[in-house]
């Protein structure tokens, strides 16, 4: 990210720190029908390097990704594992249909750990090289345990099939230096420089639970080290608790046909149909090769959803300031932007010549990936910041201090309200004025998160410590906080207004890990179509997409190129929900995984949902075996749900009357504001009950939100531990 070359006496430098501390020599074998069959084992604690294998069982169950990453996870941590205990691990995977290169969005890696937020699994899924070339090393997997007594590398050499363990006391910390020193030390040609991709985090995830992970690829056209994040649950932190600098993998030589599959024919006809369709479709509709996803800001703000302090309010007059074009001015068009190959939909956007103002690389003149549309909104809109020069520079010191956008705009976005509420004050802030708007202040609490010093820390807290905090030291109302804090499970919210949707309302506070919209995103079949209009409908559409989105973290796969381009018949073949499934594209996914890994057993998609019910319900039962996992873990913070203040419910006054009228059977003619507040709470908050309600039986959970034997037994995932788990929370009613 930063267009400075390293010198040959600092890459010298660096080498003659890497002491090796283990080593491990395996031979490399090719990887069959999508998968390598083993999964690589790293302990930095003890320095033992191993490798598992990957039996039928696991892949039948599993499948892979998010799945085989879960699986190894569960047997890794006991219950009372936190998230800085020595053996709660990363894990890293791809897919079976991971690393194709010829169909768009395969180049995916999954991560997951115990999360420093939630105190339960958080899964996040990454662009970038490193999941393939993994499994083209010959791991399908990588589960990395333990907590190293200095700074160390973990590097793969998937070609000359050796993994080490070594020291790396010289390397930066932060990501976006990092990253081309690791490329510089392991790949001399252009070549073997894109065969190199690592894994890291930086300063502020050391002095936060917010961290995320980077994940690179070698952009040989303009010479440099990209970055793409893992950034949800505070990944990045456990890296930096770990003391690990990096994990870098080497592989030299991916093909067009290194997944060795069942029938690459196959593969290439249904790869070449959709790189035509997006070539046709996407220019017209989403603009995600110009674009990128932040074309999402003008739709959110014209269709007022666009969360805008702290959730507070669904648009705002200043947001054009953050539309796409504001930011085109940066992006550099000289090359298509897919974060693996063969992606042509290619919303990986590059942005070059940002001038920094503020931090320690003031003056200079970075790069930047991004901004994803959830940047722009968390820390644009959200925090009232209309202004994309210091997006772009938070969204930089993000990803180089190793922050997670998202979490960082949310717990932003709150302590701004609590400052503007009178809550906090210029005294406890030591002099940050958080008013909304403040891009100066929000620039410099980031600054001190990566310094370790000042408010920012308590920022980086995050929104549910934040809460404690200000009720415990600064006399705050708990019930207001709790309110207004957008957290849900410990997780901050991703970047979308739910009030007028219930059924955004489940999918945020239903998801597995926390609220994070790449598990369901019903807004607009909800709220804008009013597509799912009964609990029913809706309770179908929170099984179904669910189950769906999480069958793509489990190959390997981004979803982008699922619903981001349509075939140009989709909305006249189907209607409604089914064409929000967009069908053709599911076709597409059932004779891709087939022609991968050739299981003629996988006829249609109802097979691919049934594998994520699997692991989606394991996951579910992992939060159980954590201490969470039931009813009251699935509980959503108001604001989510309707207007806390009397300027929120003025702000739509009218749709607010209407409903009380006409749902709630209350005539709103001479209550106050906060009274009618009051009576539209009781009615939603009792609506999002029964919506829980219909969720869980349609998943096959009992009223507490713990899935049946039954559905267990008949998913598969049976195992002793987890029917012990089920019993004994069925039996003490808990
Ligand atoms: S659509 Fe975008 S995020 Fe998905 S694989 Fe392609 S470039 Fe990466």
């Amino acid at each position: 990210m930063e267009m400075k070359e390293i010198t040959q006496e600092r890459i010298e430098a660096l080498r003659a720190g890497h002491k090796v501390l283990a080593e491990f020599h395996y031979e490399p074998r090719p990887v069959e029908r999508g998968y390598a069959g083993k999964t690589l084992y790293v302990n930095v604690s003890t320095n033992t390097i191993g490798a598992k294998p990957v039996d039928e069982r696991m892949k039948r169950t599993f499948i892979g990704g998010r799945g085989f990453d879960l699986w190894l996870l569960w047997n890794a941590v006991k219950s009372d594992t936190r998230w800085d205990s020595p053996e709660n691990e990363i894990v890293i995977a791809s897919g079976p249909l991971g690393g194709i290169v010829q169909y768009p969005g395969t180049g995916k890696s999954i991560a997951v750990t115990i999360s420093p937020l939630t105190g339960i699994p958080v899964d996040s899924n990454v662009g970038g090289y490193f999941g393939p070339l993994l499994k083209f090393s010959g791991f399908d997997a990588l589960e990395v345990q333990g907590i190293a007594d200095r700074e160390v590398i973990v590097f793969i050499d998937g070609n000359a099939g050796l993994v080490q363990i070594m020291e790396a006391p010289e390397e930066s910390v932060n990501s976006h230096i990092l990253a081309e020193e690791i490329v510089a030390l392991f790949g001399q040609t252009p070549q073997e420089k894109q065969g190199v991709s690592s894994v890291s985090s930086g300063v502020g995830a050391e002095h936060t639970l917010i961290g995320c992970l980077n994940f690179s690829f070698y952009d040989p056209r303009r010479k440099l080290t990209r970055l793409k994040q893992a950034g949800r649950g505070g990944i990045g932190t456990v890296l930096r608790k770990k003391k690990i600098k990096a994990l870098v993998v080497k592989y030299v030589g991916v093909k067009g046909d290194s997944n060795h599959p069942t029938d690459l024919e196959t593969i290439q006809q249904v790869g070449a149909k959709m790189h035509r369709e997006i070539y046709e479709r996407d220019p017209i509709m989403f603009t995600m090769r110009l674009d990128g996803t932040n074309h999402l800001t003008k739709i959110m703000n014209d269709y007022d959803i666009l969360p805008v302090h702290n959730f507070r309010y669904g648009s705002h007059p200043e947001a054009e300031k953050i539309y796409s074009p504001h930011f085109q001015k940066y992006f550099v068009y000289d090359a298509p932007d897919g974060c693996w190959y063969g992606c042509t939909l290619a919303c990986a956007k590059f942005a070059a010549g940002l001038e920094l103002r503020t931090g320690p690389y003031k003056g200079q003149t970075v790069t930047v990936d991004g901004p994803e549309y959830e940047t722009v909104a968390g820390i644009g809109a959200n925090c009232g910041i209309w202004d994309a020069h210091a997006v772009l520079e938070a969204n930089f010191y993000c990803d180089a201090y190793g922050i997670d956008t998202i979490s960082f705009g949310t717990a932003m976005a709150f302590a701004m309200e609590c400052y503007e509420e009178g809550i906090l004050t210029p005294e406890i802030t030591g002099g940050l004025k958080l008013n909304f708007g403040n891009a100066d202040a929000m620039l410099e609490a980031l600054h001190q998160m990566s310094r370790g010093e000042g408010f920012g820390v308590i920022i980086g807290q995050g929104v549910r410590r934040m809460k404690q905090i200000f009720v415990e030291r600064y006399g705050a109302d708990p019930q207001f906080l709790q309110d207004i804090g957008m957290e849900a499970k410990g997780l901050e919210y991703s970047e979308y207004v739910t009030k007028e949707s219930l059924a955004q309302q489940g999918g945020y506070g239903l998801a597995n890990k926390g609220p994070q919209h790449d598990e369901a995103w019903l807004i607009f079949m909800d709220a804008v179509n009013n597509q799912i209009p009964t609990f029913e409908d809706k309770a179908e559409a929170l099984h179904y997409f669910p189950m769906w989105r999480t069958w793509f973290g489990l190959n390997g796969l981004c979803k982008l190129p699922w619903n981001d381009v349509e075939p140009a018949d989709n909305r006249t073949r189907y209607k409604g929900i089914e064409a929000a499934k967009v069908p053709e594209h599911v076709e597409n996914y059932v004779r891709l995984f087939r022609a991968m890994t050739g299981r003629d057993d996988v006829q249609s998609g109802a097979d691919l949902i049934r594998m994520s019910e699997a692991v989606y319900n394991f996951q579910r039962i992992f939060n159980l075996k954590m201490g969470s996992g039931t009813r009251e873990h699935d509980a959503i913070p108001y604001r989510s749900v309707g207007p806390v203040t009397d300027a929120e419910y003025e702000s739509r006054a009218e749709r607010y009357d209407q409903q009380l009228r006409e749902l709630v059977g209350v005539d709103p003619s001479g209550m106050t504001t906060a009274e009618k507040r009051q009576a539209l709470r009781r009615y939603r908050e009792a609506q999002y009950e029964k919506l829980i309600d219909a969720v869980y039986k349609r998943r096959g959970w009992n009223e507490r939100g713990i899935p049946t034997l039954e559905k267990v037994r008949e998913l598969g995932i049976d195992f002793p531990e987890v029917v012990a788990l089920i019993e004994a929370h069925t039996q003490k009613g808990t």
